[in-house]
């Protein structure tokens, strides 16, 4: 699996590189193909038959996922879970996810831990061996795995500076579950280069809550490696907290505005969730801190599916 780093226009004080992720030669691509397949293979090598996952109706990764399982002929759940206020709109991702005959079973944000341990129940009762991509039922032991896909990725990365013959000062990314940004991490200890990696969170998720799973996942990824991690690494995970507009999936027109340029200037789609806020917050940063004659990459982590739901609200908001 490869995908491309291109150059982007019109940018003066630094050089901008973007790593196409949202073009991987899967179900419409993201940072979740490579993550998807790192999971299915570690399903297959603990020897389960029916995959567990989890997500909002919009999920990117439980698209890729349940797109995988059904090309595979393997039985997959989905448990949907729903807060409080949200739109019970119908997403581009939802009609994938029916799409791959995935089974979905809804549930409160509140009530993810009874779901999965009793959807697991179900499945071994159906006489099947069940694999929850997240691990155990609160949702824990299984960062590792995810850290992996993006550990691997890492090294097209150095491929790609050895043919320029300079590296990256930076990578920015949208930091999510953290799973990227981990694995991205693994790739930076093991390589020790001099790269800053700074993920930019777009949920309100608490920030040292984030911190410590991004941790977890690279610790964990050490622990089942073999690897040896360095003393002290923690001092190398930035997150960016300043640019979440309030939390997940919420925006304003600096991010909309955004999106329009990139697709005008470099006719890249970005979605207002994850890229498009992360490379606004990436603009943002970059102006605050005056950082000049650098080399950045940012990791376009995917979401097109995300990008056709904004432009059609585009459209409905248009009084043209
Ligand atoms: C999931 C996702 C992210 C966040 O990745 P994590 O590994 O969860 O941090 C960013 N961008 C897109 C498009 C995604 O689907």
């Amino acid at each position: 699996m490869a995908s491309e780093i291109q150059k982007l226009r019109s940018e003066k004080k630094n050089e901008i590189y973007i790593m196409r992720e949202d073009l991987l030669s899967f179900s419409m691509g993201g940072n979740k193909v490579r993550i998807a397949e790192v999971f299915f293979q570690d399903m297959q090598k603990k020897k389960c038959d029916a995959m567990l996952i989890y997500g909002e109706k919009h999920s990117n990764l439980c698209r890729v996922l349940s797109n995988l399982c059904c090309s595979k002929g393997i039985l997959c759940v989905m448990i949907c879970s729903h807060g409080e206020n949200e739109e019970e709109k119908v997403t581009n991702n939802t009609r994938f996810i029916e799409w791959s005959g995935t089974e979905i079973v809804h549930c409160k944000k509140t009530e993810i831990a009874e779901t999965v341990e009793a959807q697991m129940n179900r499945l071994k009762e159906m006489g099947k061996k069940p694999y929850y991509i997240y691990g155990d039922k609160t949702g824990r032991g299984n960062e590792g795995t995810a850290a992996a896909a993006y550990a691997e990725a890492y090294e097209e990365i150095r491929e790609f500076e050895k043919k320029m013959g300079w590296e990256f000062d930076y990578i920015f990314l949208p930091s999510g579950t953290g799973a990227t940004q981990s694995g991205l991490l693994c790739g930076h200890f093991q390589e020790e280069d001099k790269k800053k990696i700074m993920g930019i969170m777009i949920s309100s998720r608490e920030k040292e809550r984030m911190f410590s799973i991004i941790q977890e996942g690279i610790e964990d990824y050490h622990k089942k490696t073999g690897k040896i991690l360095k003393s002290g690494y923690e001092k190398e995970i930035f997150l960016l907290d300043k640019y979440r507009i309030g939390g997940y999936g919420l925006y304003d027109e600096r991010v909309k505005e955004c999106i329009r340029r990139q697709y005008r200037t470099n006719g890249i789609p970005l979605d207002p969730i994850y890229t498009g806020k992360a490379f606004w917050g990436m603009e943002e940063y970059i102006k605050e801190k005056n950082i000049k004659n650098s080399r950045i990459l940012f990791l376009h982590t995917g979401g097109t599916p995300l990008f056709y739901d904004f432009l059609q609200k585009e459209e409905e908001s248009c009084k043209c």
